[in-house]
């Protein structure tokens, strides 16, 4: 059958069409390039978007030589490691294509990309265990500074000064008020102050070396407001069961102080929504892992959201 041609003026809105789309996708690969976004966002947004048709109308082996790192010959090697044939674009790869493309992704941009140092803050109802979290994290992860707070309390059996906590007396808790070297304070419990000392912070923070904070609600609050960039991580028990549990197990206080910190838990699990991430601690060094990886954010990803 002999072909059609279309008519004129539908060949010229093509030809136009035609040119526009290489310019949309001319503009991501140079995003990628120049570090504006991250390949894992342009795929993420070809996937979810409809509207993304230069995201999704991309040949994955353009997108792979955009990233500044990947010359042809580490993308050919690549898409043959991935299975994905030269001409095939982000938008056609199937279910299986697309989860091994955004894992080879991701543990790309984790080993190539300098991380930005970021502070966090872990915060939970009494007893979810965030200290042993938190200890975790200091004994497994040595790139990561974890703040040691001051505070009024008397130290428990086993807590060594400088390590847990910096123990001071009530005078030498208002002279660091005083003197401005606290980022935020708060009476606990009822009962003792706490407090984080800002200058081991500023020093991290300045070396490169990411910071966790693991303090209480009121003390997340007011990091929030001091430094909004800061990622607030709530800190949730595998159930409600499983906190008081924990809580009248480990048997350091007395049962009308025990029942003071259950009533203080009801409350703080309800601000949980003002977090930007939860994690539920069911196993210990798994949701250390997972507020560690919370820190490793690439330096140059500034699509980077709390949520
Ligand atoms: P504990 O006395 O059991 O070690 O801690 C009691 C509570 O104080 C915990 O919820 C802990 O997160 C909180 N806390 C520890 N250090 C700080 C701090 O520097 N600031 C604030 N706001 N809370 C803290």
């Amino acid at each position: 059958m002999p072909r059609v041609a279309p008519p004129e003026v539908d060949r010229v809105a093509a030809a136009h069409a035609a040119v526009a789309a290489r310019r949309a996708r001319a503009s991501v690969k140079l995003a990628i390039h120049d570090r504006s976004r991250s390949a894992v966002d342009v795929v993420e947004a070809a996937w979810a978007d409809p509207l993304a048709t230069a995201e999704a109308s991309l040949r994955v082996r353009e997108l792979l030589t955009s990233i500044p790192t990947l010359g042809p010959t580490r993308t050919a090697k690549a898409m043959g490691e991935l299975g994905i044939a030269d001409s095939k674009r982000v938008g056609g790869l199937g279910v299986r294509q697309r989860r091994k493309l955004v894992e080879w992704l991701v543990h790309r941009e984790h080993r190539d990309t300098p991380q930005r140092a970021r502070l966090v803050v872990l915060a939970g109802p009494t007893a979810v265990g965030k200290g042993t979290v938190s200890t975790y994290i200091r004994e497994h992860y040595p790139d990561v500074h974890v703040s040691v707070s001051a505070t009024t309390r008397l130290p428990r059996v086993g807590e060594v000064h400088g390590v847990n906590y910096y123990f001071v007396s009530d005078d030498d808790f208002d002279r660091l008020i005083e003197t401005d070297q606290m980022l935020e304070t708060a009476t606990v419990h009822n009962a003792f102050r706490y407090g984080t000392p800002r200058a081991p912070i500023d020093e991290a923070l300045s070396a490169g070396k990411s910071v966790l904070l693991e303090i209480d609600l009121q003390g997340a609050r007011s990091v929030r407001k001091v430094l909004p960039d800061a990622l607030l991580v709530f800190l949730l028990p595998p159930t409600w069961e499983e906190l008081v549990r924990r809580l009248i197990g480990r048997n350091t206080e007395d049962s009308a102080e025990q029942q003071r910190r259950l009533e203080t838990a009801k409350v703080e699990l309800a601000a949980q929504d003002e977090f930007d991430h939860r994690v539920v601690n069911s196993t210990v060094s798994t949701a250390a892992r997972e507020v560690v990886d919370l820190m490793l954010v690439p330096k140059y990803n500034r699509s980077f959201t709390h949520g």
